[in-house]
């Protein structure tokens, strides 16, 4: 079945379906900018969110894929760049 959404879903969080650049809606605060954190495993969601959701978890798992979850290290340009292979 076709809707007028169905090639937006990269851009809702996986546990509230509320759009990233929009407030979840258990943010504490109208606009309270939501930041958005992405797991090992690609899924991304709300930081309030996953954060409430691995609160209510024995195991931290993401909630779409049941993957083991690990925060995903956001790549900043005050990182030093990988080393080069020296070679020989
Ligand atoms: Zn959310
Ligand atoms: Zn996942």
């Amino acid at each position: 079945m076709w809707t007028w959404n169905a090639g937006d879903k990269d851009d809702v969080c996986g546990i509230c379906r509320v759009a990233f650049d929009s407030c979840p809606p258990d943010a504490k605060f109208p606009g309270d900018d939501s930041p958005v954190v992405w797991g090992q495993c690609g899924h991304a969601f709300h930081l309030q969110c996953i954060t409430r959701w691995l609160n209510s978890q024995a195991e931290q798992r993401c909630p779409i894929c049941r993957g083991a979850w690990e925060f995903k290290q956001l790549t900043t340009s005050e990182e030093p760049p990988p080393l080069r292979d020296q070679g020989q």
